[in-house]
């Protein structure tokens, strides 16, 4: 049974703590293995990538296998069913469609001093694309990754995916496909992110990593972080309902259902204003559970981690739901634009019973890549942003350094460092004395 609080009750804050602090990672110390791996990649480059390969995905290559030829990916693109080429291609351009509203503009404007200033965005030249698992991977997430870098405009792009026992998922390459990602290498784990980060003799290295992946990839994108860049380190999956009485409990329970069967670590919590339809909602999973597939994933993440919190008034629940800071927040109720407006620490917001959280998984547009554990309250999902970088520009005019110089002189000297202040000296002596331009 998940937990059931009520704020109403006078052990409320307690349970809710409880549950803000509930360890859903588990974490096994794998820190010094990835330094192992990384140092062995940048010592030994592509024989150690080889070697690791054999040793963690039982699949033997030589350097010149790493790479899928252009062939090998169209023959495994090709393999798969035609209604699910359709709806990735029709993901893909929703996708795109979205981020392509994300891109901000450059400015330029001339101030009242006569200072030229501005900046300007551009795309990062390389990026890696981490896809887990072999099999067990997401095509959704190649086109999540893959395709606001391209619309961010990066150039080269490079995607590492394992391929346990050489079994390659070929909805995987497909994705690349259309995305249009034609550098992918059967490499996966620390090893990958070690490779993107420095290069290897066939792997050249990237300036940005993206993607999800285990315990190993994890660590070892915190370890290149510096190096490169790196998108963020995805926990497993949260969703909150909140939700009035006037809903279907089935639908709230599918969809409490689609986050729990993520991972046995994801977590579902649903607030309503009424006991009894918590109750109904609770029963409804139940239901659901005896016949779900992954029944055993989603029995184990509802059971530990899921929870039900009886509110007394809307306003309350989105106090709570601002504490929990949730990846995906779904808004079951009449208004929910008014409540959404409320919500302000979310990954992402569905708005009305008509939304569930699925369709932002594949096809809605904006992207599934979202902060977890809380760090909405600090960080948003992948977008354009992530591959982009912000260049600041400003033009002084003669002008214009003879009216804001002499305050750099000032604070130059203030802080003792003084070619900084003479850089601007000399130019104002020039100015002063009439020859400027
Ligand atoms: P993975 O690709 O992340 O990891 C597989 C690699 O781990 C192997 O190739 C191997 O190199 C390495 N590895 C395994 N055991 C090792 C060991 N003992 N020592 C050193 N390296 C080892 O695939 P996975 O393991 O299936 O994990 C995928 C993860 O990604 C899951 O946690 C899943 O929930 C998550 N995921 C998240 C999203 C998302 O969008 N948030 C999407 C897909 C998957």
């Amino acid at each position: 049974m998940p937990v059931f609080l009520d704020t109403s009750d006078a052990g409320f804050e307690h349970g809710f703590a409880t549950l803000l602090s509930a360890k859903r990672e588990d974490s096994p110390d794998v820190d010094d293995v990835v330094a192992g791996i990384i140092a062995e990649v940048r010592a030994r480059g592509d024989a150690a990538v080889c070697d690791l390969t054999g040793r963690f995905d039982r699949l033997s290559l030589t350097p010149s296998e790493l790479r899928f030829s252009p062939e090998e990916i169209a023959a495994h693109a090709a393999r798969v069913p035609e209604a699910e080429r359709v709806a990735l291609e029709q993901a893909a351009q929703r996708i795109r469609a979205y981020h392509v509203r994300q891109m901000p503009e450059d400015a330029w404007w001339t101030d009242p001093e006569g200072a030229g200033l501005g900046w300007r965005w551009t795309p990062v030249s390389a990026a890696g694309l981490y896809v887990p698992g072999g099999l067990a991977s997401y095509p959704s997430s190649v086109l999540m990754n893959a395709v606001p870098a391209k619309v961010a405009g990066v150039e080269r792009l490079a995607i590492c995916v394992p391929t346990p026992d050489g079994v390659v998922n070929p909805a995987v390459m497909l994705a690349a496909q259309i995305a249009g990602v034609d550098e992918v290498y059967r490499v996966g784990g620390a090893q990958a992110i070690a490779a993107l980060a420095y290069g290897t003799e066939s792997i050249a290295p990237v300036d940005k990593i993206t993607g999800p992946g285990n315990a190993f990839v994890a660590a070892a994108k915190r370890r290149v972080f510096g190096k490169v860049g790196i998108d963020m380190i995805a926990g497993p999956s949260e969703i909150l309902v909140i939700a009035d009485s006037d809903n279907d409990p089935d639908w709230l329970a599918l969809d409490l259902l689609s986050q729990a069967e993520h991972d046995e670590s994801a977590q579902s919590i649903l607030i309503c204003d009424d006991a009894e339809f918590g109750r109904r909602v609770v029963e409804a999973v139940e239901a659901r559970l005896e016949t779900l597939e992954r029944r055993a994933i989603a029995g184990a993440s509802w059971r530990d981690f899921g929870a039900v919190i009886v509110v007394r008034d809307l306003e309350e629940a989105a106090a709570l739901s601002n504490r929990i800071a949730p990846e995906h927040l779904e808004l079951c109720v009449a208004d929910p634009e008014a409540l959404a407006a409320q919500c302000v620490h979310a990954g992402a917001i569905f708005l009305g019973a008509w939304t569930p959280e699925a369709i932002g998984d594949y096809v809605g547009g904006p992207n599934h890549v979202l902060p977890t554990a809380r760090s909405a309250r600090f960080s948003s999902g992948l977008s354009v942003l992530d591959f982009l970088k912000r260049t600041t520009l400003a033009r002084m005019s003669p002008e214009a350094l003879g009216a804001i110089g002499p305050a750099a002189e000032v604070l130059a000297r203030s802080e003792s460092l003084e070619a900084h202040g003479l850089s601007v000296t000399a130019r104002l002596q020039r100015l002063n004395r009439g020859t400027g331009g």
